[in-house]
């Protein structure tokens, strides 16, 4: 049996190195929460991701905040628990507010593997050592800047181009890649930026191979999405739409998306992304990880989860030098020849937090104990 003695939750402000632009938000400076689950003397992290602003999900860094300390933390402090199954049980009555969850339960994955003496991969039963990288590019709203991006990105050799899309920026910039790059693994993110009336215009895009259009619907649809994938070849990928096991299963039941985008944040935590891996494996439906714009610590947990082999495409888990002019993390992520990062083979989540960089970045803190 294992007790949290203490937790500490913290606010950090990361400035990213270029600002990340999507159909719904832009963001200049992260802010991230990153729990510590401490338990004699052995800590575990983990990171919150929600954005500041609610565009993307409900939840801000805000509620995440106010969630974590007023009902998440009191929930488990001091409680006995096994493994990390006991520890979500008890956040479970807490509807939704899944990426204040995630964060919590995210530390104790790492805790649980560190007290284990497994890397963090092994312990949530990934086989691969290294994975894929895959880099979104936000919107540049000007298609040479969007061809310098890509080009850098082609050029440093990642397995996959995202671009983020939105009415109006859409089809030109695919043609203008296309064109200029011929065929490599391209797709494009609209964010929830569409409706149903626009199928036209996103029918316009199968002519270009894309590998997946992820979330052209609204955020909370699955009905028009099973609409329009029966207009078109490109396969759709749901990202907002699926915030849970529940919703991948009603998703490919009514036939809504043939990939699907898992993040442990949107879900809840890495249980609920490991149910959701199962299922598509079950099932034959290609899956991969997407990414919040983590540090570090969200990152290496990204990259253990994407370990599993149910995880067969390239995810949006780019190197740290991607975001950050430095990480909050030892070493940082690295990308590798082949476009793809090394899955950290130490105990729990397998990189040192560098608790120097970490204080820098603290905006505030706050400590828990029984
Ligand atoms: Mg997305």
């Amino acid at each position: 049996m294992y007790r949290l003695d203490r937790i500490v939750l913290r606010e950090v402000a990361l400035p990213l190195k270029e600002p990340f632009v999507s159909g719904v938000s832009r963001v200049d400076v992260r802010r991230l929460l990153v729990v510590e689950a401490w338990c004699g003397g052995v800590c575990g992290y983990g990171e919150s991701s929600p954005l500041s602003d609610p565009y993307y999900t409900e939840e801000t860094t805000e509620t995440a905040w106010h969630v974590l300390e007023s009902f998440l933390i009191p929930a488990v402090l001091g409680r006995p628990w096994r493994s990390p199954a006991d520890v979500a049980a008890r956040l479970a009555p807490v509807r939704r507010h899944f990426m204040a969850k995630a964060g919590l339960e995210g530390a104790v994955w790492d805790l649980y593997a560190r007290l284990q003496g497994l890397p963090l991969s092994r312990a949530l039963g990934g086989t691969r050592d290294r994975i894929p990288s895959g880099i979104a590019v936000g919107i540049t709203g000007d298609l040479a800047a969007l061809g310098e991006r890509v080009k850098q990105a082609l050029d440093a050799g990642y397995a996959r181009v995202k671009i983020k899309i939105k009415p109006g920026w859409d089809v030109e910039p695919v043609r203008y890649l296309r064109e200029r790059f011929g065929d490599f693994p391209l797709m494009a993110d609209a964010n929830s930026t569409y409706t149903l009336q626009d199928a036209h215009r996103l029918k316009e895009l199968d002519a270009y191979g894309l590998i997946m259009i992820e979330q052209p619907l609204a955020w909370d649809d699955l009905v028009e999405h099973a609409r329009l994938q029966q207009l078109l070849e490109t396969p759709i990928c749901l990202d907002e739409s699926i915030p849970s096991l529940a919703a991948a299963r009603a998703a490919l039941d009514l036939g809504s998306c043939r990939v699907i985008n898992v993040k442990p944040g949107r879900v809840g935590g890495l249980l609920e992304a490991m149910a959701i891996h199962d299922l598509c494996r079950e099932r034959g439906v290609p899956a991969w990880c997407g990414g919040m714009l983590e540090s570090g610590i969200g990152r290496a947990h990204l990259v253990a989860l994407a370990s599993l082999p149910g995880f067969t495409l390239p995810g949006d888990i780019s190197p740290s030098g991607r975001y950050w002019e430095r990480d909050i993390v030892e070493p940082p992520f690295t990308l590798l020849p082949g476009g793809e990062i090394a899955v950290p083979s130490g105990p729990g989540i397998g990189v040192a937090v560098d608790r120097e960089a970490l204080e820098r970045c603290t905006v505030r803190a706050r400590a828990f104990a029984p």
